[in-house]
């Protein structure tokens, strides 16, 4: 059994870009500025207008109705699956994607 309690999130966010991961997906992710763009995949909102915005290992939709979100991967991954924190590292570990 691999022991979950020290987590290195440095090494999970360096491991696991944020682009790379919904470009897997399908999502079109463009480059823009130092970072990179795309239409939300959170639900919500149908987001024509692309405001997903990924800047190093950081996420941010500012238009998500309800208010701004933001996190790294580990809070996508928590809200896209509905995971709790070391769920959502198992899940990136595990390739569960
Ligand atoms: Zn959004």
């Amino acid at each position: 059994m691999q022991s979950y309690k020290r987590i290195d999130v440095d090494e999970i966010r360096r491991s696991f870009p944020i682009q790379s991961f919904l470009q897997i997906r399908g999502v079109n992710v463009r480059r823009s500025g130092g970072g990179y763009l795309c239409r939300c995949h959170l639900g919500g909102h149908d987001d024509k207008h692309p405001s997903f915005s990924i800047k190093g290992d950081r996420w941010v939709c500012w238009s998500h109705p309800g208010g701004e979100m933001k996190g790294d991967i580990i809070d996508l991954i928590m809200i896209m699956y509905g995971d709790n924190f070391v769920d959502a590292v198992k899940r990136l570990r595990g390739g569960m994607l």
